[in-house]
């Protein structure tokens, strides 16, 4: 299986390529072709296993072939840690360096004004943690309504970090309909309690 054959569009392609990157991981080659179908996922992989590119990737596909029209989120990624935050938002920048996709990471812990002043810019992809993501949502300087991506990523580190009702108070800021990426490294009852209240259908990949 190539990069290729998963069907990603060339400025994609191109931008894997620079990486260094050969061929998909088994999480990147089952995950990307039920992604750029639209159904809905549940992921349970580890860090390291090639996971931010698996959601990543197809989302930024999917976005780039959107009419865009609204100046307001389109596909919203909730991290458990600022480290993590960082590192998805870098890696959107790296593969979507030939994309006219705006993105941006806000986290807690940090000057909120700034965070503010780029989002007033219009934003496409939000990577936030879960915390400073509401705060900004209650100071009225971002909507949620037109989010049609949504991923939860470490779902079972959120929720040992004590994020469960910040969670379920993002996703009732959600629109019902979008696609929904759930994924987690490991699936005990509270999770797999958690993914069927947020998850239509999904289809499960597991690596
Ligand atoms: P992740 O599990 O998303 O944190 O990714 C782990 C590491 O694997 C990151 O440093 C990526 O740059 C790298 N990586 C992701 N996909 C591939 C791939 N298909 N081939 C080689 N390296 C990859």
């Amino acid at each position: 299986m190539s990069f290729k054959e998963l069907k990603l569009i060339d400025p994609l392609l191109k931008a894997i390529h620079k990486e260094g990157y050969e061929t998909p991981t088994p999480i990147q080659s089952q995950a990307i072709p039920v992604v750029l179908s639209g159904r809905d996922l549940l992921g349970c992989a580890q860090t390291g296993t090639g996971k931010s590119a698996a959601f990543i990737l197809p989302i930024l596909q999917q976005l780039n072939s959107l009419p865009n029209k609204e100046k307001a989120v389109k596909a919203l990624v909730l991290a458990p840690t600022r480290e993590l935050a960082i590192q998805i938002n870098e890696s959107i920048a790296t593969y979507g360096q030939l994309l006219p996709l705006k993105h941006q990471v806000v986290y807690g812990g940090v000057n909120i004004n700034t965070q503010i002043s780029g989002l007033k810019k219009g934003i496409d992809i939000l990577v936030a943690t879960p915390g400073r993501l509401l705060d900004l949502v209650g100071q009225r300087v971002l909507t949620l309504r037109a989010v049609s991506h949504f991923v939860l990523d470490e779902a079972d580190r959120m929720l040992d970090m004590g994020f469960i009702h910040d969670i379920k108070k993002v996703v009732a800021l959600l629109p019902i309909k979008r696609q929904t990426l759930f994924f987690s490294a490991t699936m005990p009852p509270e999770i797999t309690k958690l993914a069927n209240t947020l998850l239509k259908n999904p289809v499960r990949v597991e690596v």
